[in-house]
């Protein structure tokens, strides 16, 4: 698949932890070219970056270890789009509640790690998602958003929390459509890559 200005897609999935495999074969399901990211050159020339559920804690420190996190700070500056689902969501947001652990904060977001409990670490539900419809939902010990900024778009809430939302540059979901086999959310942020390529030139 192309960008609109003509050029190669590209995605990358941030393959430290968790679960970049699904991320990777929902992406070839999409007809993109995609590629496993473990070191800062292998940033160059991507067009998104999804950065895959699993362990928050263990993926920050892998980013630091790695050099990533310098690299990705660079090319967030350069126009890379960024699609987290879960921990990815958390690494992306300005806030975690009552951690002063560093996150990317490249969306006005405050989540709250673990925020189900116990009893509820892992559940499926059917929400409604703006601009996608109905859509199968799978959370596996996942945070809430519990507030976003006002250039953050909801596109999802399950009662008062926040379960999907975007800014210009990220796309952030609590919960992991890529184990769903459902490849709309996907194939939504790389409509939102393309769509941001052509409104630059
Ligand atoms: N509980 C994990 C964390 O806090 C996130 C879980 C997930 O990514 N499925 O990092």
């Amino acid at each position: 698949m192309l960008n609109e200005d003509g050029s190669l897609l590209t995605i990358g999935v941030l393959a430290l932890q968790g679960s970049f495999a699904e991320h990777i074969a929902a992406l070839k399901k999409c007809k993109v070219n995609t590629r496993e990211v473990r070191l800062p050159s292998d940033i160059e020339g991507l067009s998104g970056l999804i950065i895959p559920g699993g362990e928050s804690t263990a993926i920050r420190t892998l980013l630091q270890v790695s050099g990533l996190d310098k690299a990705i700070i660079k090319a967030k500056d350069k126009g890379l789009k960024f699609f987290g689902t879960c921990a990815g969501a958390i690494l992306l947001s300005s806030k975690i509640e009552g951690e002063s652990n560093y996150s990317f904060g490249f969306i006005g977001a405050v989540v709250s790690r673990n925020a189900y409990g116990r009893q509820l670490y892992s559940f499926e539900k059917e929400f409604d998602i703006k601009n996608i419809g109905k859509f199968n939902v799978i959370f596996i010990r996942a945070p809430k958003i519990l507030y976003v900024g006002k250039d953050v778009e909801i596109l999802a809430r399950d009662g008062r929390d926040i379960i999907l939302a975007e800014n210009d540059s990220c796309l952030i979901a609590t919960f992991h459509p890529e184990l769903t086999g459902d490849l709309r959310i996907h194939k939504y942020f790389i409509n939102k890559i393309s769509k941001n390529k052509n409104a630059k030139k």
